[in-house]
Order: structure tokens, then C-alpha cells, then sequence
């Protein structure tokens, strides 16, 4: 069975960036303005003989409200009940923010195992880089950069190796 792996954020950590590299397609659309990716967005992936769905979630906004904020919430956490893996993105650059504890209590609660990557990371080391979030108490941080490269093939074949 192919695994699906969902991209979990706040707005603006590369989801989408890391969903381009993961699908080598430019299907997400990619933009400063945060929260531009609305829908979910799924692509096929594979590394060596193994391949991989991913989802592409617009932004989580966890504070539930009504309209568009509602809509993007819910199809996070529907896209988080679907999956078989969350990646949980963190901008390494700004640091854990509110909004980065509401996302890590969620989904603490959730059933799949949880991969927290610390984006952003291009010319830091793997220590300084992902020091701060071990506060999140999501297991070990991953460092990856989703415009550089530098680590997503190692984390997606660390996800992987659960399947
Ligand atoms: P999303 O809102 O989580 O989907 O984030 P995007 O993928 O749209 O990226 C938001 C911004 O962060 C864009 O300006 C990206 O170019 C930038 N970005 C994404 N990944 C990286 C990275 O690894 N390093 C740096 N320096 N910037 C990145
Ligand atoms: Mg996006």
C-alpha cells in the first residue's frame, strides 16, 4: 500500500516548497502571502522503489472561527484523520510561535507517527537548527531546507522506513 504523508503548518513554514520538491511538480502554489494554499493538494512521490502520496494542507488555522478560516481548519484536520504519516513543518529562521504549541498539542493526540521538520535550515547546523524545538515534545526535529534540498531525501526515507 502506498503511504500518504501529510504536510502539517502554520502558514508560510514551505509546505508548499516541500510538496514541489516531494512531487517534482509545481502543482502547489507557492507564494509569500501566507495562507494562499487553500485546498488540499495531492501528488505521487518515490524514493528508490518506494513510493509515497502526499498531501499538501492549506495552512492550519486552529483557531475555528467561520468562513475561509473554518474551511482551512477543517481540511487540515481531515487531511490529518487521512493520512498514514503527518510531517509537521516549523520555520526554523522565526523560531516555535503560538501557533506552532496549538498545531504540536493537536497532534500529539494523533494516531500516526508525527515527523517534526525544522525548514528553513540551509547554512545552520542539524544542533543549532532544531535545539529550540525539542520543546515541542514531538520527538526528535528533523532539519531540512524545501528550496535547498539539504535533508528531505533522508527524512522521507526515515518516514518511509514505517511502511
Ligand atoms: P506554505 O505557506 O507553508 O505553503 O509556505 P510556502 O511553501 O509557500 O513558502 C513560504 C515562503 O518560504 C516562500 O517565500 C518560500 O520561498 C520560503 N521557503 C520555503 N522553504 C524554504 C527554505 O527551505 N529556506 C528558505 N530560506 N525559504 C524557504
Ligand atoms: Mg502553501
Amino acid at each position: 500500500m502506498k503511504p500518504t504523508i501529510a504536510l502539517v503548518g502554520r502558514p508560510n513554514v514551505g509546505k508548499s516548497t516541500l510538496f514541489n520538491r516531494l512531487t517534482r511538480s509545481r502543482d502547489a502554489l507557492v507564494a509569500d502571502q501566507p495562507g494562499l494554499t487553500r485546498d488540499r493538494h495531492y501528488g505521487h512521490g518515490r524514493v528508490g522503489s518506494k513510493p509515497y502520496l502526499v498531501v499538501d494542507t492549506g495552512g492550519f488555522e486552529p483557531v475555528v472561527d467561520e468562513g475561509i478560516l473554518f474551511e482551512m481548519a477543517k481540511q487540515t484536520l481531515q487531511a490529518v484523520d487521512e493520512a498514514d504519516a503527518i510531517v509537521f513543518l516549523v520555520d526554523g529562521r522565526t523560531g516555535i510561535t503560538p501557533q506552532d504549541k496549538i498545531i504540536a498539542n493537536r497532534l500529539r493526540q494523533a494516531k500516526q507517527p508525527v515527523f517534526l521538520a525544522v525548514n528553513k535550515a540551509e547554512g545552520v547546523s542539524h544542533a543549532m537548527a532544531t535545539a529550540e524545538f525539542h520543546e515541542l515534545a514531538l520527538g526528535e526535529p528533523y532539519a531540512i531546507s524545501a528550496s535547498h534540498g539539504d535533508g528531505v531525501r533522508e527524512m522521507v526515507e526515515m518516514v518511509l522506513e514505517f511502511f
